[in-house]
């Protein structure tokens, strides 16, 4: 059986795990639903963050919501594309972490979302924290304490 301190790693800060924002693809909320399409395809995420101009969080977006907005009675509607909008269309009540929320917030929320994108005090997009990097952390902090 396993006896570890649970508290040493959930109260541990999330900062040290966070996939900074330069490497994180994103759109931005003016952008068209075709660039968005184009971001996902070419990035091969099934949903990436959508930031303002002053790069703070505005939302969600994934592929399915653009397909879902193009979806005609007969066709997909292709054409339609351009005219879209990504705000309106993104998903805006989005699960979220504070830079200084601890292992055991972020760990309750993977649970329902592949990643969750995390923003500092004033609501600024400062990265990505996944369910891989944090079950990665839960499975070294694991094996080291069950030597
Ligand atoms: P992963 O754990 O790497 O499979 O990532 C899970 C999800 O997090 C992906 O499907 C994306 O929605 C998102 N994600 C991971 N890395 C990035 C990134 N660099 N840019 C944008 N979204 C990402």
């Amino acid at each position: 059986m396993l006896s570890i301190n649970n508290r040493e790693l959930l109260d541990i800060p999330i900062k040290d795990f966070i996939i900074s924002s330069e490497k994180v693809a994103h759109v931005q909320s003016g952008n068209n639903a075709e660039h968005a399409l184009l971001v996902l395809t070419r990035t091969g995420y099934s949903s990436i963050p959508v930031l303002d101009v002053k790069y703070r969080l505005q939302g969600l977006l994934s592929s399915k919501m653009i397909t879902e907005s193009i979806l005609g009675l007969e066709r997909i509607e292709y054409e339609r594309l351009s005219e879209i909008k990504v705000d309106t269309i993104m998903e805006k009540k989005i699960a979220y972490l504070r830079v200084t929320d601890t292992f055991k917030r972020a760990l309750d929320l993977v649970i329902n979302h592949a990643f969750l994108s995390v923003v500092d005090e004033e609501g600024t997009f400062v990265g990505i924290m996944t369910r891989r990097v944090i079950l990665k952390q839960l499975k070294k902090y694991i094996y080291m304490n069950e030597r």
